[in-house]
């Protein structure tokens, strides 16, 4: 039986859940800390997710559907990108007013080892990438990605993003413990990037 938490609900927005892995591990990642995120388990069964089960539990709720729906649960949605293309597809399809955002961690195109990024026009519209840090040494330290070079990834994604036209932000959790990040150094970076900025600043209680 599929469980109910491939599209879930928060704050009256439809988010999708596609996977559970991630190829950072980041200090604040509340996959490590609770389970639900507003009393949806988004630990997955399987991480055999197809589209159309995804399909299927958005049309159970698609009287909630509003202007935007975010990939985005406990893993990083671009590492099932098949499965986030058909789904994207399905919602431009049939609900073309909804626009798709996608929260991801950047590494996209290093893990594929190709520019993913000219193959979900049409289907994205913005990419909230997380940035995490002003240089290699503090993203590290928060993010603790197992593959190498996810720094200079992730600021490629973004400048890449921003270069094929997508809406594109980058951003920097805060208020996490004792991790200090350098704002003013992030904000340039991000400008430099050519992509807008945004702090979000940590809830205990889910994103
Ligand atoms: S990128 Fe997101 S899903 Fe991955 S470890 Fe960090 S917070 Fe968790």
């Amino acid at each position: 039986m599929t469980e109910y938490n491939l599209a879930y609900l928060l704050d009256g927005k439809v988010y999708i859940n596609l996977t559970n892995s991630c190829t950072n591990n980041c200090v604040f990642c509340i996959r490590n800390i609770k389970e639900d995120v507003v009393g949806t388990n988004l630990f997955l069964n399987s991480e055999n997710v197809k589209a159309q089960d995804v399909i299927a539990q958005l049309e159970e709720i698609k009287d909630k559907l509003s202007s935007e729906i975010v990939f985005c649960g406990y893993g990083e949605p671009m590492l099932k990108l098949d499965v986030m293309k058909e789904v994207a597809a399905y919602i431009k399809k049939n609900y073309p007013h909804i626009k798709l955002r996608v929260n991801t961690n950047g590494h996209a195109n290093l893990v594929y080892k190709r520019n993913v990024l000219p193959e979900l026009k049409g289907l994205i519209d913005k990419f909230s990438v997380s940035l995490n840090g002003e240089n290699e040494e503090v993203y590290n330290k928060i993010s603790l990605p197992n593959i190498e070079g996810a720094y200079d990834a992730v600021k490629d994604f973004i400048k890449e993003a921003v270069k094929e036209g997508f809406d594109t932000t980058a951003t920097i959790v805060t208020n996490y413990k004792d991790y200090n990040v350098d704002m003013p150094k992030c904000i340039e970076i991000t400008k430099n990037l050519g992509a807008k900025f945004r702090e979000r600043p940590w809830i205990e209680n889910g994103y």
